[in-house]
């Protein structure tokens, strides 16, 4: 027997997996990792970040691979990214992922710049990882600290 999706509310899932109860498209869409962080569950960070008055947009999009990334746009033009943060080597990654919420978003933040690329950006990893709510104060500080 089928069901609507949880998500959506349209597309009948015919899911054999009783734990997925949402359609292929809120998957690929990142809708489903929308609502996820719109939860009670993620404290709300979602609606949160995109109450902020330096925020013009904040989604989850499909990057690939089965990979979703969160983007936040901030009045002044910079993206900020989290994902999954890790240190290697030495190195700083953030990788396209939402992590659950133990264990914290690494940050990634991209500035545009002037080039012959209209798609030329400086990418900067911060040092640190943000646990949900912690972010929602990450991104409402960056209107005057900046990496
Ligand atoms: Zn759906």
């Amino acid at each position: 027997m089928s069901e609507k999706c949880s998500i959506c509310g349209v597309v009948e899932v015919f899911s054999t997996d009783p734990d997925r109860d949402y359609c292929l498209t809120c998957w690929m869409s990142g809708d489903y990792f929308d609502q996820m962080l719109c939860s009670d569950e993620r404290s709300n960070m979602l609606q949160r970040i995109r109450q902020l008055p330096n925020v013009v947009t904040a989604r989850v999009f499909h990057a690939g691979d089965s990979a979703f990334q969160l983007a936040i746009v901030l009045t002044d033009g910079r993206m900020v990214m989290p994902g999954l943060g890790g240190n290697i080597n030495g190195q700083q990654l953030v990788m396209p992922f939402v992590p659950p919420a133990d264990q914290g978003w690494g940050v990634l933040v991209r500035r545009p710049v002037e080039a012959d690329n209209e798609w030329a950006a400086t990418t900067s990893p911060l040092p640190e990882k943000y646990d949900d709510d912690e972010l929602v104060e990450l991104v409402a500080g960056l209107d005057v600290a900046l990496p």
